[in-house]
């Protein structure tokens, strides 16, 4: 009973153990071979994710929420998504170990659309595989695909960035307290000044853009507190 509880719970463990189990029944000369493949997968995961941990447990420790917010949050805008290129390229390691460093710079504020400029300058522009690049297909075609494919990688974070909002993904807001913090999508807000004329402690009017006050900027709010926020945007910019 606690079994089928866990693996309930656990939905993708139970579709591999059904998956061995089929391989078992109907290819049985298969099913050493794909035990070895997943073992040697295992053991690889075991080796990268204690490091991948650390740097969260550093990243969660000595990086500030206002410093994420800034850089790399909604409205950082083509810096941002620069900065998002840059990081995603210097990493190292295997794909799976940015969702869990991606998740918990998300809980300190990344933007969605800097959340998949991230993952996908991690998965295929990485600077070492430039180098062996140059060496096999020469620097001409490197240079090439590298600006098409950071362009390509730009707009879509961009074009998901607008269509994904951060609220939908079920990541704890940091703030210590699991608070969340008044957001403007700028991508979305059109200045018409509603929020402004509605809560001016909260938004405030600068020459082309509205943004979070100053001072209510880093303060984490309950979710109680943040939704009435939210509805006065007709745009959805608020979140
Ligand atoms: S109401 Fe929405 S669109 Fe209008 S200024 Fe505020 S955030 Fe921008």
């Amino acid at each position: 009973m606690k079994l089928l509880r866990y693996l309930k719970h656990h939905v993708l463990i139970a579709i591999a153990i059904l998956a061995y189990l089929l391989v078992a029944m109907l290819a049985p000369a298969q099913i050493l071979p794909a035990l070895k493949t997943s073992g040697k997968y295992l053991l690889e995961m075991m080796l990268v994710m204690p490091v991948v941990f650390m740097l969260t447990m550093l990243i969660e420790v000595w990086i500030s929420r206002d410093g994420i917010l800034k850089y790399l949050g909604e409205g950082s805008g083509l810096k941002g998504a620069g900065l998002a290129v840059a990081l995603g390229s210097l990493s190292a390691g295997p794909i799976y170990a940015a969702f869990p460093i991606c998740r918990i710079l998300l809980s300190k504020g990344l933007s969605v659309a800097n959340l998949v400029i991230i993952l996908s300058a991690w998965a295929v522009i990485k600077v070492p595989m430039l180098a062996m690049e140059i060496r096999f297909l020469g620097p001409a075609f490197m240079a090439l695909r590298w600006a098409l494919t950071v362009t390509a990688i730009i707009l879509m974070g961009f074009a998901i960035g607008w269509l994904v909002k951060r609220r939908e993904i079920p990541v704890e807001e940091d703030a210590g307290k699991r608070e969340a913090a008044v957001i403007i999508d700028q991508g979305r807000c059109t200045a018409c000044g509603l929020c402004v004329r509605a809560a001016p402690e909260w938004f405030a009017k600068g020459s082309d853009s509205v943004q979070v006050t100053p001072e209510r900027m880093a303060r984490g709010l309950t979710e109680a507190e943040r939704a009435p926020l939210a509805r006065l945007c007709p745009f959805g910019a608020i979140g």
